[in-house]
Parts: structure tokens; C-alpha cells; sequence
């Protein structure tokens, strides 16, 4: 045996798998298939400006995310505000600039009474899902029978309103309420408390950024592991028998009593197995798409914005920018960084233009939102998370209608010597870092138990 377990992928989930089973005395052996670890998380350097950097995957802390916060902690990470820089935030919709503060975007009195009425509609449904087991929820079948459109075309009264809740659902899950399951939408808005506290900054789940870069904390974490970790190894074949489980990538094979397999479900899904999953496993992985997204970061000589009483969180009905963000980073000599996301199905459109003219794009529509200084960047980062091979699209899987009920069960359940990890496994922070690190727990739990 070339280990007691093997973990495939270096993602969080994985190297916290990894970790807690090296810290219980077991050999572990983690193979990771890009030349890096962190998986959706990165964090790279601003050019021009030495010792910044940003995040071009995920970035934010915030409340009950208590895992993530642990983990930082350890590793001596420090956070701070996504607001620190203070200044009002700003809705365009139709055409209109409002600017607000607090939780409540400023919008007119009926849109804001209706997108009230439907939140209160959709958080009472939310409060009903079984986190733990979604296609058990009162109603599973009726619920899952239909998409979040669908159901907001039904309950919410107004073209803005809905607009409103469109925007909400692509900054949320990169993706149109078109393609998910209202089942899905309340799962996971329960899942990371609610869908209010998961679009909001100070009080949510965009309350905190990491000083030295979110993606440090997977660096952290394999500098623990050393050579446990093999790069550059995708796995391509897993054959297991009763004797243990064979790991076959392009160019080894190894051996392991057991394996965790720590990727999005899409991607396992594309792992020849032997013998073969069982079907409802693999009918599964044929079920979970993941969303779209190309991270922008515009970089100017300095915050501009902050002069014009601005925070630069701007949410609008229209794009090709939906939701931007400050992403300035703390301290002397800083860089002005607008974080700008391209997201859902428009992200496939704009990955296929030339980049200077995504890039022409973005500094306009961002220039709708801060003025025409926008358009003076000095640098300009994106990443296209839709076309790297390991991950193909982001933040993460949503799951279609019928997905839940007919298939859900088999998201965690072991088959075998083989176990799932990866935030799509979490019931909570389902598709966020806090529910890739309590995933890895969970799998690395079942191992020292089996
Ligand atoms: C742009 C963006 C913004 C985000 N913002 C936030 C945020 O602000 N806050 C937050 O909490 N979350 C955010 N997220 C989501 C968060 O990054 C993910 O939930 C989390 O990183 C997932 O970790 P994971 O280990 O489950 O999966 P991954 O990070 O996807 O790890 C899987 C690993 O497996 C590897 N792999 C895949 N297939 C194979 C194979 N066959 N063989 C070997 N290795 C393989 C991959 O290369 C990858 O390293 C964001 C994500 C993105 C992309």
C-alpha cells in the first residue's frame, strides 16, 4: 500500500481531509491534478504594486462560518471588513442610481414591498428544509417539481421585483433562477443561513476578507501536509475490490485501503470507476452543473471612489457587471481595486470575446456605477473560472429539478472504499469554504470510524 488513504484533490476539503486523517496517525497520499493547490481558491499578486494581492476565487468570511474563521485563526490569517473603507452603496436599476446604506437597497416603495413580501414567502419555505436530508423536506416532491423562476413568476407580483431576486440569485449561485430547483435555491439559502444574509456585506457572508489572500489558507495547510501532496496527478481511474483500491493517474498508479474523492461531484463524475457507480451515483453526477463566472479586478492609482462618498458595492438589473465590489486591500501604498463579477450564462458570452473588448466592457459597465475614471485602469486581472479544466465553472453545483428528490441521496453515501468530500457535500455553507472545510471533516470522521 502506498498510503492508508488516498485524498483526490487539493482543494480545502481535500487538504482538510488530508490534515485531520495525518493528524489521527493515518499515512495519507493526496493527489492533486493542477500544479497548484487551493482549487477554487487563489490568491495572485497586483501588478505594479509589490506585497498586494487579490483573491480571483473565493475571498469572503462571514458570520457562522465559524469552521473558516477556526481555520484562519490557526494559521495566524488575519481578517478585516469588506467595508472598511466605509461609503454608501449604490443600485442601478432601470437605468436609475440610487445610493443607500444599510441592509435595505434603495429601491421604489412597490418593488421594495414586493421583493419584502417574497423574501418573507421564500425564508418561511427555507425554514422547512431538512438540511441534512433535502429530498425528506415536507413537500420535497412539489417543491423540487419546479424552478426558483417558475415560483417567483408565481409569488412575486412585479417585473422589478423578480428582476430584483434574478440578480440576487446570479450573484448567489452564478447562475439564472431558470436552471434551479426552488428545492435546490432553499436548500442552500438555509444552508448559509439565509438568502438576506448571503447577499449582504457587513452582518453576511461578504463581511470579511483574509489580509494575505484567501487562497493562502490552502498554501498553509499543504505546507503542513510536504510531500504527502502530489501535483500535476489528475486522477483518472479508481478500481476497487475487497482487498483495497487502486488510484490510476496518467502516468502512476498507487494503492490505498480507502479513498476520499474531493472534487465537485460534475468532475467525479468524470473518473472511470471499476466497477461502475452505482446508478443512482452516477445518475447524480450527470445532475449537477455548476454555475459561471470570470473574475475581474480593475486596478487604479488609488480608490476613487471613497472621495465620492462611495463603497463601491453596486448591484444593477443590467450588465455585463451585476455586482461590484472594493476590493482594495488594507494598508500604506495600496492600489484602488474594483472587483467586478461576470456572471451566469452571460459569462459564456463575454469568455468568447477577445480580451480587450471584455475588458472595454467591464470598465464601462463599472463605469455606470463609480464614473468614467473607471475606464483609466492601470491594470486589469481576470479569471475565467468557466474554462479551467479542474473546476469548469463556479462557485460551484446547483442542482435542476428532480435532482434533489430522485438523486440527492447519493451525494455523501460511501460506495464501497470510496468517499465524497467537497463543499457540494455540505449541509452547511453548502458551496462555500466554511462547508468545503466541514466536509473534510465529515469524510475524514467516516474513515477513522470505518
Ligand atoms: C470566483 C469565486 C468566488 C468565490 N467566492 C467565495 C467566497 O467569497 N466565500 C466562500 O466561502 N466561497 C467562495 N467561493 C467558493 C469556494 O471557493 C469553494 O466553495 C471552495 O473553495 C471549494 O473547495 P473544495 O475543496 O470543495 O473544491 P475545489 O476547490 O474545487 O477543489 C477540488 C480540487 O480537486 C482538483 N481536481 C479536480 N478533478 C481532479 C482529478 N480528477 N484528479 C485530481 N484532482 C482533481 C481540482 O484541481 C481542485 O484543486 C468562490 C468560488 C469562486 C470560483
Amino acid at each position: 500500500m502506498d498510503a492508508d488513504v488516498i485524498v483526490i484533490g487539493a482543494g480545502v476539503a481535500g487538504l482538510v481531509t488530508a490534515d485531520r486523517l495525518a493528524a489521527a496517525g493515518r499515512r495519507v497520499l493526496v493527489l492533486e491534478a493542477r500544479d497548484r493547490v487551493g482549487g477554487r481558491t487563489l490568491t495572485v499578486p497586483v501588478p505594479g504594486f509589490p506585497g498586494h494581492v487579490v483573491d480571483q476565487g473565493g475571498q469572503w468570511a462571514g458570520p457562522g462560518q465559524d469552521l473558516l474563521y477556526k481555520e484562519l485563526a490557526r494559521f495566524g490569517l488575519e481578517t478585516y471588513p469588506q467595508q472598511y473603507g466605509g461609503g454608501a452603496a449604490l443600485v442601478l436599476f432601470r437605468g436609475r442610481a440610487r445610493r443607500y446604506t444599510g441592509r435595505i437597497p434603495k429601491l421604489d416603495p412597490l418593488t421594495l414591498a414586493d421583493v419584502g413580501q417574497t423574501q418573507l414567502r421564500f425564508d418561511r419555505l427555507a425554514r422547512t428544509v431538512d438540511l441534512a436530508a433535502p429530498w425528506r423536506t415536507p413537500r420535497a416532491g412539489e417543491l423540487d417539481g419546479q424552478t426558483f423562476e417558475s415560483w417567483l413568476r408565481r409569488v412575486c407580483w412585479t417585473e422589478r421585483g423578480r428582476d430584483f431576486f434574478r440578480t440576487a440569485c446570479e450573484a448567489v449561485f452564478a447562475t439564472v433562477p431558470a436552471n434551479l430547483s426552488l428545492l435546490h435555491a432553499l436548500f442552500y439559502a438555509a444552508s448559509g443561513t439565509s438568502l438576506e444574509h448571503l447577499i449582504t456585506t457587513t452582518g453576511g457572508a461578504q463581511q470579511d476578507r483574509v489580509a494575505a489572500g484567501m487562497g493562502t489558507l490552502a498554501v498553509r495547510l499543504a505546507a503542513q501536509l510536504g510531500d504527502r501532496i502530489r501535483l500535476d496527478s489528475p486522477v483518472r481511474a479508481i478500481t476497487q475490490d475487497a482487498d483495497g483500491v487502486r488510484v490510476r493517474t496518467d502516468d502512476a498508479e498507487f494503492a490505498a485501503s480507502r479513498v476520499v474523492v474531493a472534487v465537485p461531484p460534475t468532475l467525479a463524475g468524470r473518473i472511470a470507476y471499476r466497477p461502475a457507480m452505482p446508478p443512482r451515483r452516477d445518475q447524480l453526477t450527470q445532475r449537477v452543473p455548476h454555475g459561471g463566472i470570470i473574475k475581474c479586478h480593475a486596478v487604479y492609482a488609488e480608490p476613487f471612489w471613497r472621495a465620492d462618498g462611495l463603497s463601491a458595492e453596486c448591484a444593477s438589473d443590467r450588465g455585463p457587471v451585476k455586482v461590484a465590489f472594493d476590493a482594495t486591500p488594507p494598508g500604506e501604498g495600496s492600489p484602488g481595486i474594483l472587483l467586478a463579477f461576470l456572471d451566469g450564462p452571460e459569462s459564456l458570452r463575454l469568455g468568447e470575446l477577445p480580451y480587450e473588448q471584455r475588458r472595454e466592457e467591464v470598465l464601462r459597465s463599472l463605469a455606470r456605477y463609480v464614473g468614467p475614471q473607471a475606464m483609466d485602469a492601470v491594470a486589469f486581472l481576470e479569471r475565467d473560472w468557466n474554462a479551467e479544466e479542474w473546476t469548469r465553472g463556479c462557485y460551484g453545483a446547483h442542482l435542476p429539478p428532480g435532482a434533489w428528490t430522485q438523486v440527492g441521496a447519493a451525494l455523501r453515501e460511501p460506495v464501497g472504499r470510496l468517499h465524497w468530500a467537497g463543499t457540494e457535500t455540505a449541509e452547511r455553507w453548502c458551496g462555500y469554504i466554511d462547508g468545503a472545510i466541514s466536509s473534510g471533516e465529515r469524510a475524514a470522521a467516516e474513515i477513522l470510524a470505518a
